[in-house]
């Protein structure tokens, strides 16, 4: 090469360089797909727990990757909120959200509520990227409302839904709304519905929406034809084939998102936490492998665009303070046997309850074991459990078909909470003989894992403050929300 032509070459490099520099149109290297899926409560035991059950499930030892494990980049994540160590749901959605630490059950807003915080969702939408919020449980429950409300309190659900009306983002998704039209709101401002029939929001029920309709709508809210308890999707563990599932309105959220412009989209797994609160392991896995089903859908757009996409997978703060190995056992695990369990301790409370009812609220003891012992509810074995485990049952036997005077409620309500007490028992048993154990019903402080494959993925390794995911989701998207 001659050497004028070489002058010439670094010349137009540079100035590519520089155009490059300063052309917001030109998103060489960034990323224009991103997916941030929270697993919610998801600590790093729940996820060892789900392997070994999945490697388990298929006569294999150790650990069997889930959709996310392999991705290339992993990080830890630290939780703790601006006014407790360990946090909630709230301030860590906000923190992840806006990149600001909350007091715990603030939405998007300062720790004093002196001032709203918006989030990296906000700021995508203002840079031109499409926007979307699912989740499996409600649609203004505290994770998902921390990327479009700014509420005082978590338990505002009418003022959230009306904030997801205001914040107009392209697509919503989860199991429905707690407060629509503002029964139990001070303020009511009327039907969230309504509202957004005037503003071009289309609600569906339909997770097919045909693309000559979607140009007709500025935002697409949808849940299923029918919700479980506290408008939810149900629980994996109890869903026929005919049930909606994470991954499903996934798949949906990429058909409204796609679009050459870009997107944000995040996605929760909400009821991971909910399990978790109640000490149910078998529910946790399976809440865990639909929430790496909804990963493998965005891995699949991932796969189409590789050079564009971003896909992070993490968790807002751990619940229940899991843990695979416990003292009676030693060493010894068998995670295999939650594969038993055939419903959600939810459900299992209905199924206790209705076989109560068959036996004239009285079944004898060994008419409980019988039932315990179907391929239906557990399978489980009265011959191996422990004397401590029998006392359980017994005690939860006799807690269950005892007359219900206020004394027994009272007492009741202090051993087994709102549960049918033999179905608790039975379900803590169950996670007992698998070697699962638990310290707490409320969330722990511990650190939380995360996981990222694609464009700029390597902003996200090594240990980092939670409120540094959207801060760095933003660099990587080649905005900031720092302004
Ligand atoms: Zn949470």
């Amino acid at each position: 090469m001659k050497k004028n032509n070489l002058i010439i070459l670094i010349a137009a490099s540079i100035l590519a360089v520089a155009l490059t520099g300063c052309n917001p149109v030109s998103k060489s290297g960034e990323a224009k797909y991103v997916f941030y899926f929270i697993g919610d409560g998801m600590g790093f035991q729940h996820i060892t727990a789900t392997q070994a059950f999945v490697a388990a499930q298929n006569d294999a030892k150790g650990n069997a990757p889930l959709s996310f494990t392999n991705f290339p980049i992993t990080g830890v994540v630290e939780t703790f909120a601006h006014n407790r160590f360990i946090t909630g749901s709230a301030a860590a959605g906000t923190a992840m959200s806006t990149g600001h630490k909350t007091s715990i059950n603030t939405i998007g807003l300062t720790h004093d509520h002196s001032d709203s915080l918006f989030s990296v969702a906000h700021f995508a939408k203002e840079n031109g990227f499409k926007v979307g919020v699912a989740t499996s449980v409600s649609i203004d429950h505290a994770t998902p409302a921390a990327f479009y409300a700014h509420q005082p309190s978590r338990n505002m659900y009418h003022e959230i839904s009306h904030d997801l009306i205001s914040a107009g983002y392209n697509f919503y998704a989860g199991g429905g709304f707690r407060d629509p039209d503002g029964d139990n709101s001070d303020k009511p401002r009327g039907s969230i519905y309504s509202r957004g029939d005037s503003l071009g929001f289309l609600f569906t029920s339909d997770l097919q929406v045909d693309q000559n309709v979607l140009t007709q709508f500025k935002s697409v809210v949808y849940s299923p034809p029918v919700s479980a308890s506290s408008s939810t999707l149900k629980y994996k563990i109890d869903c026929s084939d005919e049930d909606v599932t994470l991954t499903q309105i996934t798949e949906m959220g990429i058909e409204v998102l796609n679009n050459p412009d870009g997107f944000l989209f995040m996605v929760e797994g909400g009821k991971i936490d909910w399990a978790a609160h109640d000490n149910d392991a078998a529910t946790v896995v399976n809440e865990i492998i639909s929430f790496s089903d909804a990963v493998a859908a965005a891995l699949e757009f991932y796969n189409k665009y590789p050079n564009e996409t971003l896909i992070i997978v993490t968790a807002d703060h751990e619940t229940g303070g899991m843990s695979v190995g416990v003292k009676d056992n030693k060493y010894e695990s068998y995670i295999n046997l939650l594969s038993n369990q055939k419903h959600s301790l939810e459900m299992l409370n209905i199924v206790i309850r209705d076989f109560k009812e068959q036996h004239n609220g009285r079944p004898t003891f060994n008419q409980v074991v019988d039932f315990l012992a179907s391929n239906e509810v557990m399978k489980l074995d009265l011959s191996e459990l422990s004397s401590k485990q029998h006392e359980k049952l017994k005690a939860a036997h006799q807690a269950s078909v005892a007359p219900q005077t206020d004394a027994q409620k009272q007492s009741n309500r202090e051993n087994y909470g709102s549960a049918e007490p033999i179905a608790m028992a039975s379900m803590q048993i169950l996670n007992e003989m698998a070697s699962i154990g638990w310290t707490t019903l409320s969330h722990t402080a511990s650190h939380v894992p995360l996981y990222a494959i694609g464009a700029n993925q390597e902003l996200f390794s090594g240990q980092i403050d939670n409120t540094e995911i959207p801060r760095r989701i933003a660099t990587a998207m080649g905005f900031s929300i720092d302004k």
